[in-house]
Order: structure tokens, then sequence, then C-alpha cells
């Protein structure tokens, strides 16, 4: 082999997919660069749809990786706890495929991205009254009405137990983020009225949105976040409690459509850069898996015009490089491993 080919293959091992994350120092030293590379980014705005989501400071910033065997590693402000808001919609929608199986959820939730805003109603309109996928606020909807309980208190105690499961630890409710949504979510209510109209929500419209907000109200840090991601990518099992959450079947299900409409229309621009599942929330998290490998969580309140952390974005783009995580990256490694 000669030097450049050499040189060529250390170059291109960095971005295949297959394989193992990088050893733990180099994974905390990345970590830390794509920190100080993106701190200066002050593009995108905090939203304010939610009242209670104007206090975050703008300025806050923070990326945990979970590895799929438990290993953490964090930087900057990774002991803040924010809302989940939208990131919850993914582990939803991996516990109602566990009830009634990842064939029947496509069936009734779906699994195609809309090409349009999170929280639009024209999607539904344009679909026959169907809320087409998981990941946007219709398809949230349907899928919480589809959580096991006969009532409400009961449909919100399955939502925060697993969870919970997913994060290893007890997540609680942020109340403040809670009343403020729950006081201002007319168009939420809208949303899961024209389901019902169409015949397409399993439950009450208005205590569906109700335990839909509060899902959304449930605090996270980005560890939380890396270890529910983790729990994804290790087939089920939580790495850092040992438990089975659902089945590696679900997981795989659940990262298809993360891939296909975690990040809204941005999702063709988010799979062709970084090549990942992925799910973002309008507090600032973004969560981005790697099979087998773990979960990258970032978070930072900007946000671009789809919802979407800017910071997030730029750092998972980086990230997702530079640890060789992008799913459709190759290298010829079988013929330059040769002699
Ligand atoms: N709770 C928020 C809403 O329904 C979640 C939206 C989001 O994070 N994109 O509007």
């Amino acid at each position: 082999m000669t030097g450049n080919r050499s040189a060529a293959v250390r170059d291109t091992a960095q971005l295949v997919s297959t394989g193992r994350l990088p050893d733990g120092r180099r994974i905390d030293a990345l970590l830390a660069e794509a920190h100080g590379l993106f701190a200066g980014e002050t593009s995108g705005i905090v939203a304010d749809y939610i009242p209670a989501l104007a206090a975050a400071d703008p300025t806050w910033s923070a990326l945990s990786v979970a590895e799929a065997n438990g290993a953490r590693h964090s930087v900057g402000d990774a002991l803040v706890e924010f809302s989940i808001q939208s990131i919850s919609k993914a582990f939803v929608f991996a516990l109602v495929c566990q009830q009634i199986g990842h064939r029947r959820a496509a069936e009734l939730v779906g699994v195609n991205n809309t090409g349009l805003p999170f929280n639009s109603v024209t999607a539904i309109e344009l679909n026959d009254g169907h809320p087409m996928n998981p990941m946007v606020n219709a398809g949230a909807l349907a899928t919480t009405a589809l959580m096991p309980g006969a009532t409400p208190g009961a449909k919100w105690n399955a939502v925060q137990d697993g969870l919970s499961a997913f994060a290893g630890r007890r997540l609680e409710l942020d109340i403040a983020v809670y009343e403020s949504e729950a006081a201002t979510n007319l168009r939420n209510k809208s949303i899961a009225r024209l389901l019902e109209s169409y015949g397409r929500l399993a439950f009450d419209p208005l205590q569906t949105t109700d335990v839909y907000t509060k899902q959304c109200s449930l605090n996270v840090t980005t560890e939380d976040l890396a270890v529910m991601g983790a729990t994804l990518a290790d087939g089920g099992v939580n790495p850092v409690t040992g438990v089975r959450v659902v089945d590696a079947e679900v997981c795989q299900h659940v990262l298809a459509a993360m891939a296909a409409s975690g990040l809204y229309e941005r999702s063709g621009e988010w799979l062709y850069d970084i090549g990942l599942p992925g799910k973002s929330g309008v507090s600032g998290g973004i969560l981005t898996i790697a099979p087998g490998k773990g979960g990258l969580a970032t978070f930072s309140p900007p946000l671009d015009p789809a919802g979407n952390s800017v910071r997030g974005v730029l750092a998972t783009t980086w990230l997702s490089r530079t640890l060789g995580l992008n799913l459709f990256a190759s290298a010829d490694v079988h013929r330059t491993e040769t002699p």
C-alpha cells in the first residue's frame, strides 16, 4: 500500500458507518471540539409560541453521547433540564409499536413524510384525514391516543413510565411548560378534532391533546436523551439499567420512521448531510441515533425556520462525519486491508 493510499484510507475510514465508535477519549475530544466550533453561531430564534419556552437562555449549548455499552460523554450545559417536546414522539411511537405491533401502528398512523411543517392542518386535509407519520403533531396525537389505558390518567402513566424506562431514571413534568402550552394549544386541539372528524383518533380529542401536551413537557437533559437514543441503538435494552424497554424489531422500525420524518420538512436534507435517524424538538433538543453504536443528543434553543436547533444541526453534521456515523458512507475496506 502506498503512503498516499494509506492516508486516503485513514481519511475515509473516519466516514464509515460500520464498526464501532472511536474510543472514549476520542469521543470526549470530538465533543469538546464541536462545542467550541459552534458556540459562536448566533443565528436562529428561540421558540415563543409556547410562552414558557421563551425564557430559555439562547447561549445554552450541550452535547452528549451515550454509547450502546452504556458509557456516557458530555460537554457544555449538560445539566440543564429542558422539556423534551417533539422528541417524545419517537418514544411514544415505540411504546405503541410494542403494544399493537409495528405493522398495525404504521397502518393507523402512517410512516410517510408530509413535506409540510410539524403542526400542519393542510397535510391532514391533503391526505384524506390520515395523520401521515408519528413525528408530526397529527401523527403524534394519533399515536398518544393509541397508548394503553382506558382513562387519560392511565395513558399518561404509561407515557411517563415508558419514557422514564428509556431514560433510565424517573422523568418529571415541567409544570410551567405544561401549563403554558395547555393554555395556548388551540391548534393541537383543532388537529385532534379534525382527526376525530375523519374517524382517525382512537381516544377523546381533548383528553388526547392533554396527555400529548404533558408528554412534551417532560424534562430531560442531553444525557437523558442520549441514553434514550442509545436504548433504540441497542436493540431496545437500556444500556445503563440493562432493562429491556421494547423489542429490537420495534427499534428498527422506529428508527426508519425517524429517518423519514424526524426533522419535518428538512428530513431529506438531514439524511443527505447526516445520514442518520434523528428527531428534533422546539425547546432546542436534537437526538440522533447510530444503530448499534449509540445516541448523540444536542441542546441549544435558537431554531431555524423549520423548528430545528441551528447549533444542533451544525454540531450533529460535524460529529456524524468525525465520529464516523453516517449510515450511507462506505470505503473500499476489503481491498485496502489486503497486504
Ligand atoms: N409541544 C409542541 C407542539 O405540539 C411540540 C412541537 C415540537 O417540538 N416541534 O407544538
